[in-house]
């Protein structure tokens, strides 16, 4: 289904390996060795950006995130299965079943509520099994990696789940779903804190995150890690302060304009161009 006949602009290309160029060797410098994710937000940009990441970075860029569930979906239908989609936008319930059969999306990042847990599992299940069946030819598409969305800012404008016993009631549903893996934590944090961010000036919203992890680590450890031993990722930063985030502790960070340059408005993106 992808898209061959996809143009590339080698000047739009050429500017966009070497911007992400830059971020990679900016995340390597403050990373000490650590492997940190990028995701490379695409949203609003078109499917020839992407492509021309994928076959031009070395290696591959892979991973890259949307906002937008319809957005997501189209250019998933259009882009090699290589990708792997990150949805990291607002979630919504009515979105969850279709989300859920995009078979390489690989995260959802903006989990915030039980309802969301379980239509995910569910949709997820009901497409792994009719793949298994129906279509042996075609890998079978895997459990969905979720993070859990905190509200680490206490903002009424941000989504997330407030900090505490009911981000652990809800990590706790995603460890017990059988087609979602919990793969961590994220926060987007308030605007005037990343604005402050810097590697030696520690943003709350990090500080928050992180002690949300070690206390679901140490309420559910014992439950459900390997050994009494649970992994979870950050996920923290994005153009703004992603070096602090790493800093931070930050596994994964989310960057979209300084890679693909300052985004159109909704109502002017398109798809492919
Ligand atoms: C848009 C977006 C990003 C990327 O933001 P930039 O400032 O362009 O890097 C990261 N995370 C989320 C959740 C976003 O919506």
């Amino acid at each position: 289904m992808t898209d061959t006949e996809m143009k590339i602009d080698p000047q739009r290309a050429a500017a966009l390996v070497s911007q992400i160029k830059s971020v990679r060797e900016r995340i390597t410098a403050v990373a000490s060795g650590r492997d940190v994710r990028l995701v490379a937000v695409s949203k609003l940009k078109p499917a020839n950006d992407i492509l021309a990441l994928m076959q031009q970075t070395s290696p591959p860029q892979l991973h890259f995130g949307e906002n937008y569930a319809q957005e997501l979906i189209q250019k998933a239908e259009i882009l090699p299965r290589s990708v792997k989609w990150h949805f990291i936008g607002g979630l919504q319930s009515g979105h969850c079943k279709n989300l859920a059969k995009v078979p390489n999306l690989w995260c959802v990042s903006s989990v915030d509520t039980e309802k969301k847990v379980q239509l995910l599992d569910k949709y997820r299940g009901e497409f792994i099994s009719s793949f298994s069946s129906s279509s042996p030819s075609e890998p079978t598409p895997e459990k969905l990696n979720i993070h859990i969305q905190v509200n680490t800012s206490g903002e009424s404008s941000k989504s997330g789940c407030e900090p505490g016993a009911a981000t652990v009631a809800l990590c706790r549903a995603v460890l017990t779903a059988p087609n979602l893996h919990l793969l961590g934590l994220m926060t987007i944090g308030a605007i005037a804190r990343s604005v402050a961010t810097t590697p030696e000036n520690e943003n709350e919203d990090f500080l928050c995150l992180r002690e949300q992890r070690d206390l679901i680590v140490k309420e559910l450890g014992s439950e459900f890690g390997k050994d009494g031993k649970l992994e979870l990722e950050l996920s923290m930063g994005m153009s703004e302060d992603f070096e602090g985030a790493i800093v931070a502790g930050s596994g994964e960070v989310r960057v979209g304009s300084t890679i693909f340059g300052q985004r159109p408005l909704k109502s002017e993106a398109k798809i492919r161009e």
